[in-house]
């Protein structure tokens, strides 16, 4: 099926004794047994499964062309759980310009039991180079957080291959709708559902989905429901209700940041733009590619130092000063703020979320701002 009936179509229909047009939110904890000791209805316990998290798992495995789905409660815990799949010793290579939550989880959680090497993944030379004999794990990001760099991902895969290393890609900033890495070779992907999947800013959650079901997708599900991150049945309706609409959501957020980096790129207050869409972004052809659309995240330089920055973010209207991403609405952020002292993030860096207000509203609000 197509994409815009299977957002529509795969979360609905595990329960089916009632009727009901839409999944309803099943809250018992705990599921009875039939005289002979089974569970005729599928379910045990919710932390193991339940009705609305499999429905979640469900579209997002179709959404993402995999085999199987695990839903966590953010978007950390799913990344989490790949890394705690390892075994101890192994050593990753993961991007230099990665999302800051992540990354701070490598090296505060994981700097004891992995070896890590963060590198420019816009050049696979670079991640040749970092292979190493005990190298289990490629960790992309494409569009990358916050500097929306690209990495070539079927090359990645196969220099992967050829080493018999796992790839997994951060998919938050394409969603499935604009990019499908599990297509293009990668063995996991990992969504934010906080972001664009749920798109209403008002759930947390995160999602894996594998290529195939192996021995490596077994130790997540153990992660997943052992380590027991796993996200409530409210969160996965949630997130099933908001996934319904996503196709269209990012058709419109990319019509409106097309429309708003064009104009950034061409304001004289406004020094870089970096938006995949543009021509003049530097991997704009490998994401032309890989990709069906460029997404509605836009990273500018303003002219000037943090301040001039800090000047843009405090004087729009529209827009909410925010962190996050990939709701209906517009926000806004001086990025190295929320990132901390140690960020090699640009001091007047400004990431936008364009939302799905009309683009000449948001325009004229960040036109205002910058003047
Ligand atoms: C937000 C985000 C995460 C982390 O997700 P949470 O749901 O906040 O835990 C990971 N990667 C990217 C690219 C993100 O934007």
């Amino acid at each position: 099926m197509k994409l815009e009936t299977i957002a529509i179509h795969a979360g609905n229909k595990i329960e089916t004794g009632s009727r009901a047009v839409i999944q309803p939110i099943t809250l018992s904890t705990t599921y009875e047994r039939g005289a002979d000791g089974d569970y005729p209805g599928g379910f045990i316990y919710t932390r193991a499964d339940n009705p609305n998290r499999k429905s979640l798992e469900n579209v997002l495995a179709q959404l993402e062309r995999g085999a199987d789905a695990c839903a966590f409660s953010s978007g950390n815990a799913a990344g989490n759980a790949v890394f705690q799949s390892l075994k101890a010793g192994s050593h990753i290579i993961a991007p230099e310009d990665m999302y800051h939550g992540l990354k701070n989880q490598l090296k505060e959680i994981y700097a004891q039991t992995l070896e890590i090497d963060f590198v420019d993944c816009t050049d696979t030379e670079k991640i040749r180079s970092a292979i190493k004999s005990n190298t289990r794990l490629i960790w992309i990001e494409t569009p990358s957080n916050p500097l929306l760099k690209i990495t070539d991902i079927a090359e990645v895969v196969t220099l992967a291959k050829k080493n018999n290393i796992i790839v997994a890609c951060d998919n938050t900033f394409a969603s499935p709708v604009f990019q499908n890495p599990l297509v293009l070779g990668c063995d996991i992907v990992m969504h934010s559902s906080t972001k664009y999947i749920g798109g209403h800013s008002d759930v947390c959650g995160g999602a894996l989905i594998c290529k195939e079901l192996n021995p490596f997708w077994e130790k997540v599900r153990n992660v997943q429901t052992l380590g027991g991150a796993i996200p409530s049945p409210f969160d996965c309706f949630l997130t099933v209700r908001g996934i319904k609409t996503l196709p269209y959501r990012m058709r419109g957020h990319e019509e409106n940041a097309m429309k708003i980096a064009l104009f950034l790129e061409d304001h004289p207050a406004v020094e870089k733009v970096y938006y995949p869409g543009l021509i003049s972004h530097p991997q704009h052809k490998i994401a032309k590619n890989q990709m069906n659309g460029f997404g509605g995240i836009i990273s500018f330089l303003v002219n000037g130092t943090d301040q001039a920055a800090l000047k843009v973010v405090n004087k729009v209207k529209l827009f909410t000063q925010a962190t996050s991403l990939g709701g209906v609405e517009s926000l806004i952020e001086h990025r190295a703020s929320i990132e901390g002292p140690e960020t090699k993030t640009p001091q007047n860096l400004i990431r936008a979320s364009i939302g799905l207000e009309n683009s000449d509203d948001l325009i004229a609000d960040l036109n205002q701002a910058l003047q």
